[in-house]
């Protein structure tokens, strides 16, 4: 790939190096002990002002230059997942249970070779916070984050961050304004029946067999309830009753995972569900105990700093490396949090698209160090764009 910046290539085999380190000792979310010390550390010896203990483990970098009072925040997330590694690289998981399959390590590294440039040389007027963020897996670190006040320490006129994403070819920049990930909901269902002997059947009400029943009817809400055009998924993902083939259990519970990219299908979905849910079980003389916990809130990205975002890297790289409205995705990001309270936008980054290519969370994907050096760039140019020297 061309169009590196000069001082990031000095850097680059220290910067692949260091993200092989990260890779070889990952750490999950609210556990980032190592890796963020190594951030802060770094980032002290460059001249930035470290802030540390936000959400346990997250760190801030802040430079300033000039005079003008215009501030950029750019997010990375650190924290890596609960899968046992299957690469065989050489630089492979060392704990056991523990990898990065998501490519957090290569996030972490890409903000910080772009912390080394701009201290470094790019002049810019203004303010840069660079936030390192935990716990993106499940944990929401950036909920924390924001509940713990990092923007009211650190404002932001705009905050950007992005993913590598598999199956695009190798660096190039994808971009999309308004909904790009979706909202997730995580629903606990609990029904009670009556439970009995296996070959009694009829003096019992069996939460099995009404398990079965909400679980295809629940398969009608999307199709049937849900405009065609709206994505939307209800996914089962656990079902648990009884331990005996000749018992028929009081009790079974579900869990499912109901994702939408809109915020009035996600009310629709929900009042469907529990409302399917009761009747279903009535019908059998069950009830119902629901449980419906808000996860991740839809990812919007501000029309404005989307097409802001896309400019600076089609200026940069030309319009080739560039897809702008590409397809929303159905899986879900907590930097939403971060766009519910400042405006910008969440770009993702080729990881590639070949054979070898694997999807994020797999045992066997890896994050591609070929766009270490685009991601970095990518950031040092958009700061450089956000701040200028003569607005
Ligand atoms: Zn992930
Ligand atoms: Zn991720």
């Amino acid at each position: 790939m061309t169009q590196s910046l000069p001082l990031l290539q000095e850097i680059e085999q220290e910067m692949r190096a260091l993200r092989h380190q990260i890779h070889a000792n990952p750490e999950l979310g609210y556990q980032e002990v190592e890796t963020s010390a190594l951030v802060a550390e770094r980032l002290r010896q460059w001249g930035y002002q470290v802030t540390r203990g936000l959400a346990e483990t997250g760190v801030i970098g802040t430079l300033k230059k000039g005079t003008s009072t215009r501030v950029i925040g750019i997010r990375a997330d650190m924290d890596a997942l609960p899968i046992l590694e299957k690469t065989g690289l050489p630089y492979a998981s060392r704990i056991p249970g523990k990898m990065h399959a998501c490519g957090h390590d290569g996030h972490t590294v890409m903000l910080l070779a772009a912390a080394y440039a701009l201290a470094h040389d790019h002049p810019f007027d203004g303010t840069v916070h660079l936030i390192f963020q935990p716990a993106e897996e499940g944990l929401a670190g950036a909920r924390r984050m924001i509940q713990e006040g990092v923007l009211e320490q650190f404002p932001c006129d705009a905050v950007f961050a992005a993913h590598n994403m598999p199956g695009y070819p190798v660096g190039k920049m994808g971009f999309r304004a308004g909904p790009f990930m979706a909202s997730a909901d995580q629903v606990t269902v609990t029904i009670h029946g009556v439970g009995g002997h296996g070959a009694m059947p009829h003096l019992t009400v069996d939460p099995v067999v009404v398990c079965a029943s909400i679980i295809m009817a629940l398969q009608t809400i999307v199709s049937r309830n849900v405009s065609p055009q709206d994505m939307s998924v209800i996914t089962v993902g656990s079902i648990n009753a009884g331990k005996a083939s000749n018992v028929i259990p009081d009790s079974a519970q579900m869990l499912i995972s109901v994702r939408a990219l809109n915020n009035t299908v996600r009310d629709r979905l929900e009042s469907q569900i529990k409302q399917l849910i009761h009747a279903q079980a009535q019908a059998f003389g069950a009830t119902a105990d629901i449980h419906y916990s808000a996860d991740y809130p839809l990812l919007v990205n501000d029309p404005q700093m989307t097409r802001f975002a896309s400019q600076v890297a089609t200026d940069w790289l030309g319009e080739d490396e560039v897809l702008n409205d590409i397809v929303p995705f159905n899986g879900s990001e907590d930097f939403a949090y971060f766009l519910q309270q400042v405006p910008g936008c969440y770009l993702i980054i080729g990881n590639g698209d070949g054979e070898k290519s694997c999807m994020a969370h797999d045992p066997r994907y890896d994050f591609n160090d070929d766009i270490l050096l685009r991601g970095a760039g990518f950031w040092v140019k958009l700061t450089e764009a956000f701040l200028p020297l003569n607005p």
